[in-house]
Formats: C-alpha cells, structure tokens, sequence
C-alpha cells in the first residue's frame, strides 16, 4: 500500500483511515476536501512506523523518493522551496497516532532553516525579527526532540539574554537580540554533541521523521499507552506540513479553540490565543494567553483584548469554520489555529475530549439540535467516563476555608495530602493515602502521579495546559493556574495567601469552581437528574440485557434500586458472617466437632440470616434476588494475630491450645483451590441446610408482610460436576419444602449454579439438566482458566500489559479470546440442555464496558455490577445492543 498520503489542493488523497493517516492526518486531508484552509503537507503511515520497528529501525527503501514526491507537492502549492536560500520552504513535522495521546508525541517546527534560509526568509518576509525567532525556535526544539539534548541549557542562554538587557517577555527581544542568541544556541549544539548543528534540510527532515517514530516507544508514550489500553503494534504516522506564522508580528496569532464548552457542555465558543506567537507557546505557559471571546474575557475581568475584539474578520471566519466543522462531524470540535498577517488557517481538528458531566449535555443537546440522532447520543458517551458523575461533590453547606482559587479545569471534588512530585505521590497512594499532587506545572513525565492522585493542582498554565487536559482525560478533579501559590518543591512548602503547608498536610480541591482549601470538606451523594436521566432513558430503551447489582446490604441494594438496578446478580451471604456480633457464632460452629454442636451454633445464626435476606427482599420487592451460598474456606472466619486468639477462645468457650489445633487443622497451601464453595456444603450439608431455610423463611415473611412476592434465586457456588449441584439442590429443595408446609404458603423460586470452573463450562450441558440458571462468576472463571492469582497477579501483570502479553488487565475486561470461549460454549451447552437457561454475570467484569459487549454478543439476559457501577453498565449495554 501507499507510504505517503498527500493532503491540500485537487492531489488530496481520499484515504481517510485513522489506522492508517493517524487521527491528525484524517483529519487534516478531511479539512483539506471540504475547502478550509490547511497548509499543504503529507502524511507518511503508521504502516511505515511499523515496518520501521520490523526492519530493526530502518526506513523502507523506497519512502525517500515518496517524502521527495510529498516535498514537491508542497513546494507546487507554496512556490517555496525546501532548502532555497532565496524562498525558503519551512515545514513542520508532526506525530499523529490513531487516537490522540496528548502531550506524549513530540512535534518539530520551521525545519528547514539554517544559516542561508535564515536570511532569504529575512528578505521573503521583510521581517528580520520574526525570520531569527523562528531560527532560534527551531534550533531548540530540534536539539530537544531529535538530539536529545536538555532544553535547559538553551532556557537559561535565553533568560541571560533577557536579563542583560532588562527584558521580561520573549516580546520585546528584537531582530539582533534573537540573531546574537541563534549564534549561541548554535554554539551549545556543538559544544554539547561535538558536532555542528546539522544545516542541510533535508538531513533536518529525515532526523525529525526518525524521531517522531522514536517517541512512539518512548516511556511516557508507553505509560500513556498502559493507563488507555493502547496497544504498542498501532504506530504512529508522521505528518510534513507547510509552516505557517503566528509569529509574524501583531496581525498574526495563534489558538486552540474547542466548539463547546468542554468542562460543562454550554453551547458556547471556548478557547485562548496568543497574538504574535507560535503553537507550542499557548500550550507550554510561556505567556498566559488570552480570552477568544469578548464574553469570556469580560466575565474573567481580564484586561487584555479577547480575539474577537482584537481581530473581528478573521474571529468572523473563525466562527464559520467552527459551524462548518460541527456540521460535518456532527461532534463537538478541538481545534487549532494559526493566524498569518490576517489569514487564518487550520492546523487540527479532533474531537474534542469532555468532561462526562459536558459528553451529557452535548450529546442530549446535539439530539435535540438534531445533529444526531437519540441512539447516537447514547452512543456518544463513554460509560466508564459517567464514574467521574457517581460521585460526590462538596457539600455546599459546609465551611470552607478557603486559600486561593485557580482555574476550574476539570470538575469534581477531591480532598487529600499534599504531594509535590509524580514519584511522592504515587509512593503515598501505592500506601492507601488520598494524595493532591502539587505542581508548579505538569509534563508528560507525571501522568503516573496524576493517576495515582485524588487530584491535581497546579500554580500554572491555562484551561488547555497539559495538567487540564490530562486530568479532564483521567476524571481527576483539577484547579490550574493558581497564582496565588508559590510552590518551594525543594523546601517541600507550599505558600499561600501568607500561610505555609507542607508535604502529607489536607487541601480539599473544587474542581467545579477552582476553590483551593485547606483541611477536608464533607461531600454529598450526587443526583443523578437532567441530562444524565434523559440519556439513561434513552439507553434503556434500547438495551435488551437487564443490569442486576452485586449487594449484600439492604443500603447497597437501596442505592443500585436509586441507580437503576433490576434485581441482585450476587448477594455473598459470607460477608454477613463477618459481622462483629456473629462472628462468634460462626466460629463456634467451625470449632464444633460434631454435627449436632455446628447445628446449635448455626441455629444462632438462622435468626440473623433470615433479617438480613428479609430486609434484602424488602427492598428488591418483586425483583430477582440471587443469593450465593456460603464459598470461603472456613479458616477466613478464625484469628489470625497471635493477640487475638485469647479472646475469640474465650468467647466460644475453648482452650487457645484447641482453638490453634483447630486453625491448624483448618489451614490450607491453596485456599482459593480448597475447601471452599459447594465443597462446604457436601461436607457440611447442615451449613446450606440453614441457609436455605433462612432464604425461604424471609421470602415467606416478607410476602405475608407485604404483599410483594419476593423471588429468591439459590446460587451453589463452585460447582465442578452435576452430581455435586444435585447433591446442594436436594439440600435447598428439602428445606424450601419444610419451610413451605410450617409457613402455608409457597414462593417460586430457582437453584442455579455459578459457572467459574473449567470443568463446569465444558460439563455445562450436563450440569443444566439440573441448574436453573447459571451465572458466570468470571473473577474465578478467568483465574482458573488463565491459572493465575488475583490476589498475587500484581506483581507481574504491569509487565505483562507492558510487553503486550495481555491487552489489558484480565480481572479488569474480561479476556474474551480465552476465557471468554468457555463462556459461550457453557452458554451453548447450557441451552441446549435446558431451553430458555438464565444466563447472567457476576465478576467485576459485570461493570466493565468491554466486557458488557462480549456479554451481548454471547446473548447473556443480564449483566451484574457493584451498585456505583450499575448506571455505568445500563449505558454499556445499551452500545452493546445498538
Ligand atoms: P500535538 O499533537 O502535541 O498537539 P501538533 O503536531 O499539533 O502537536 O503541534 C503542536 C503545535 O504546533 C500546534 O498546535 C500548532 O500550533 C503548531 N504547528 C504544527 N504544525 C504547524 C504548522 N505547519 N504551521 C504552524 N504551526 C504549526
Ligand atoms: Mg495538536
Ligand atoms: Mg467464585
């Protein structure tokens, strides 16, 4: 297939693939054919990113002559040419990989000067001042991004320039001040590579191309890749376009601008510009830029003039370009622009990252604009993104006190410990801490931090700064550009409003307001109303699972019922054990070494199970309850600390000798392969016996109480053969019929089985002329099927995403190419055997979008997900459906 993808003018390829051009490259030849302005350029494809890594990091043989074919393209449509001393050529050389990854790719601009373009771009331009700032530009940002070389060094030549002569901004450095800083610049390259700083263009080119390919496997590329899920074998394109200059005096400018309000979704304009500058220096907080709209300004009360005051043609054709750019992608846009004398032209468009709370009101919006259409809108949202939505935000009624305020640049509440570097910070989290991570800003290389944090804070940059992006990107709560912090990183103090706070102390961030406070400020439950409940209806309209919760509380139930949920896929009746004024109970049964002494202590127990299964019912009136009988090996129940085994032999009335035999006799090499799950119940039957009688009892009183007819769903938990499950089932259907005749009345009710043993997939058929229903307990399934851990896994899972050896964590999406195969023969097998089989799901996986897919396609009836999550999965399932 064709490398190189030329864009700009009638020679535009039609190729549009992401895959291929990268989402910058689509996106840049898609501007180009519909007639806005783009800059000439082409695009070499992440196929040659590929073969490059395959060849031992050499180019293809024959792309020189498609980047020569790709040059002369651009020189046709500018009259410039690459490398001519009279009418230089500059171009820019830009990475761009399938989906965006902000910050992680590293861009090279005006390549193509060097000592003789520097004057024939002097006489093009009439502008000596602008031809040595762009000269001096370059010179960093190559020896930067290609030559690995500290940018500090060429910071501080710079800063000493200034100082010699009394400056304060990069603005008033005139032409002779640049051109004498180029010779020194010039200088460091030599003095720090030995080696002159390389003059030919065309070298220039090749270097910038190598080193786009190069950052693809640079470190933060790939820790950007392991937080996204972003598989290392996509590449990255490369795009050569045509420079075009902000930095041409007060007629020029340069932007980023999104069509909507990303932090909120308001159907309004937002972005900052800078006059007289280049790209990078909006995004990198040299300068503080400026307000787009006179609106936004005037609302900030800052002073200097807004685009749209300063510049009123071209913020004109600005706005057509935005509406143009809306219609045809039918989503809100990101864009950049850079004005040259006047002229405005485009340089990106993507589709711009929100907030969750803005992702709901654009989509609900542009549906009742309609862009798009309702099921689209549905589409529209990421389901994992609505978690930044599920929680809390600060209790307005609660004092605070407040030190400064910064930007608002990514909602939420967040309140947590001072850290001020990415290492401290995800030291302290790794501890359990909440952690605030302190910035003056941030860069690429403290995405671990950010994601480690609670939220972040930064004394600098804008609403599009690194810190905001990422963050909004995250769902961290962040306030950026607070000024009124100085920040000693090394003193570890942060000063503010003439206080001091150091490292570990509590700052509390609004990231809806931009509020810093010190100390933590109480939070409230979110609504969940508006936008949000119009999409959810939206999605339930189309979704054909049902979503269940996992809940062993009569609270947790309540807030998956207020969240959506319709039925309990897991109610883990062990978790009821631990409870302080059983546990004695339960361990006197487990100490009992006759049947008739675990009968009496279970006896205890029957009262305390029925209230809580009772209140569970109350609840779920008339929703499917699934409530799995006791799985963990016994010993879970018994002390572990020396201290402890005094007491717990005291109260269940046994010597510390016995009491430690017992846990002895109790231990196991392997618990998660023992004595647990239906094994207690073979060896134990009187154990499910009082379970059971406790399920229907409850069910019982709760019909007589209320009228509602409770529907009870027995799970027999790691079943491994039919024989087994029979065994359980007896127990379960003796004791409903026992129950039944005390009471006088009967409930309908099934027994089913979890599917979480390989075995149990492949005897699935078998199995299902017994079970009821199955529910696939995946967290098991996926570390018998894979044989690993979940409690031992981290040590080694980040690695083995890292070298690409899975995707992504197993117990995070479901591995849907191997275990997942067991799960759709299981399915099969199942209902075949049994015709109309419920079929649902319970691990983790139930609240996990990817997963919820692969539960759709395999033709699951619902889906269960912890309480938080169930909104989550009511959205997944609908995109599964649609
Ligand atoms: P990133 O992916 O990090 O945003 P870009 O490739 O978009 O990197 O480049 C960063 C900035 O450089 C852009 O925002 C733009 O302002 C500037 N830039 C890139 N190419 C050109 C060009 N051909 N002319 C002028 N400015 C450019
Ligand atoms: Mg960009
Ligand atoms: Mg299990």
């Amino acid at each position: 297939t064709k490398m190189v993808h030329l864009f700009g003018g009638a020679a535009t390829t039609a190729e549009r693939s992401k895959e291929l051009l990268g989402g910058k490259g689509a996106n840049l030849a898609e501007m180009a054919s519909i007639g806005l302005p783009v800059p000439p350029g082409f695009t070499i494809t992440t196929e040659v990113c590929t073969a490059y890594y395959a060849n031992g990091e050499q180019f293809p043989a024959d792309l020189a002559a498609d980047v020569e074919n790709g040059i002369a393209h651009i020189e046709g449509i500018t009259g410039k040419r690459f490398g001519d001393p009279a009418n230089p050529l500059l171009v820019s050389v830009r990475s761009g990989a399938r989906v965006s990854m902000p910050g992680m790719m590293d861009t090279v601009l005006n390549l193509g000067l060097n000592d003789k373009t520097v004057v024939g771009l002097v006489e093009a331009s009439g502008d000596p001042r602008f031809a040595w700032d762009s000269y001096r530009r370059f010179i960093q940002m190559y020896a930067d991004v290609v030559m690995g070389l500290d940018h500090a060094a060429f910071e501080e030549a710079l800063e000493i320039a200034k100082e010699d002569k009394g400056f304060y901004l990069d603005t008033e450095m005139t032409a002779e001040d640049w051109q004498a800083l180029v010779l020194e610049y010039l200088a460091i390259v030599e003095r720090e590579t030995g080696a002159p700083f390389p003059q030919e263009p065309k070298d220039q080119l090749w270097g910038a191309i190598g080193a786009v390919f190069a950052s693809w496997e640079s470190d933060r590329a790939k820790v950007y890749r392991r937080l996204n899920s972003i598989p290392g074998e996509w590449g990255t394109a490369v795009n050569v376009q045509a420079m075009v200059f902000g930095n041409m005096g007060d007629t020029s400018a340069t932007g980023v601008a999104f069509t909507r309000d990303p932090a909120t979704g308001e159907r309004a304009w937002y972005g900052e510009w800078l006059i007289n500058a280049q790209g990078e220096d909006v995004v990198a907080g040299i300068r503080t830029p400026q307000y787009l709209t006179r609106q936004a300004r005037e609302k900030a009360g800052a002073k200097p003039l807004s685009m749209e005051e300063a510049m009123p043609e071209t913020f004109a054709e600005l706005g057509r370009v935005f509406d143009t750019l809306e219609t045809h992608y039918r989503d809100m846009q990101d864009i950049e622009f850079t004005v040259e004398r006047g002229k405005l032209w485009m340089l990106q468009t993507r589709s711009g990252k929100r907030t969750a709370k803005a992702a709901l009101k654009i989509a609900v919006d542009m549906a009742a604009e309609g862009l798009i259409s309702e099921e689209e809108a549905v589409q529209r949202v990421d389901p994992g993104a609505l978690d930044q939505l599920l929680h809390p935000t600060l209790d307005p009624k609660a004092p605070r006190d407040v030190l400064t305020k910064g930007l608002p640049a990514s909602p939420g509440a967040a309140s947590g410990k001072i850290m001020f570097d990415a290492d401290s910070a995800e030291k302290a989290a790794g501890m359990g801490e909440a952690v605030i991570l302190v910035r003056v800003e941030t860069s690429p290389e403290d995405i671990h931090g950010m994601h480690a944090a609670k939220g972040i804070l930064t004394a600098r940059g804008g609403m599009t700064s690194h810190a905001a992006v990422v963050a909004r990107g995250m769902g961290r709560p962040c306030v950026s550009g607070a000024g009124g912090l100085a920040i000693d990183g090394a003193a570890r103090v942060l000063r503010v409003a003439g206080r001091e706070l150091r490292e570990g102390e509590v700052i509390t961030l609004d990231g809806s307001t931009g509020e810093v406070m010190a100390g933590e400020v109480p939070t409230l439950l979110p609504e969940l109303v508006g936008d949000f409940a119009t999409l959810m209806a939206w999605a339930d309209r189309v979704r054909r699972m049902k979503v269940r919760t996992n809940a062993e509380t009569p609270q947790d139930a309540q807030v998956a019922r207020d969240f959506g949920a319709e039925g309990i896929g897991l109610c883990r009746t062990e978790h009821m054990f631990f409870d302080a004024a059983r546990i004695t109970a339960v361990r006197e049964m487990i100490l009992a070494d006759s049947e008739e002494g675990r009968r009496a202590a279970l006896a205890k127990l029957l009262s305390e199970q029925r209230g809580d299964f009772a209140a569970i019912f109350g609840v779920m009136a008339g929703l499917p309850v699934t409530i799995r009988l006791l799985d963990p090996p016994l010993h879970e129940f018994l002390p572990t600390r020396e201290e402890d085994f005094a007491e717990v032999a005291a109260a269940a009335g046994v010597g510390i000798e016995a009491l430690k035999a017992r846990a002895n006799e109790l231990h196991e090499f392997n618990p998660m392969l023992g004595h647990r799950g239906c094994r207690l119940g073979v060896t134990y039957p009187e154990i499910y016996e009082m379970q059971a009688r406790a399920i229907f009892e409850a069910a019982c009183d709760v019909a007589a109480e209320s009228g509602a007819s409770p529907v009870p769903e027995v799970m027999i938990p790691l079943v491994a053969t039919r024989r087994e499950f029979d065994l359980m089932k007896g127990v379960v259907d003796t004791a409903a019929k026992a129950v039944f005749a005390e009471k006088g009345r009967e409930i309908d009710y099934l027994v089913g089985t979890m599917i979480e043993l390989p075995r149990a997939a492949l005897m699935a058929g078998e199995i299902a002329q017994s079970a009821e229903f199955f529910s696939f307990g995946t967290n098991d399934l996926t570390q018998t099927t894979i044989g690993i851990s979940r409690d031992d896994a981290g040590r080694f899972l980040t690695q083995y995403v890292d070298k690409g050896i899975f995707v992504t964590d197993p117990f995070v999406s479901l591995d849907v190419e191997g275990v997942g195969q067991l799960i759709e023969l299981a399915a099969e097998r199942g209902r075949a055997a049994r015709v109309g089989i419920k079929l649902g799901i319970c691990g983790e996986h139930g609240g996990d979008a990817p997963s919820i897919h692969f539960c759709e396609k395999t033709g699951l009836d619902y889906v269960s997900a912890s309480p938080y999550r169930v909104p989550i999965a009511r959205l997944a399932a609908a995109q599964a459906a649609l």
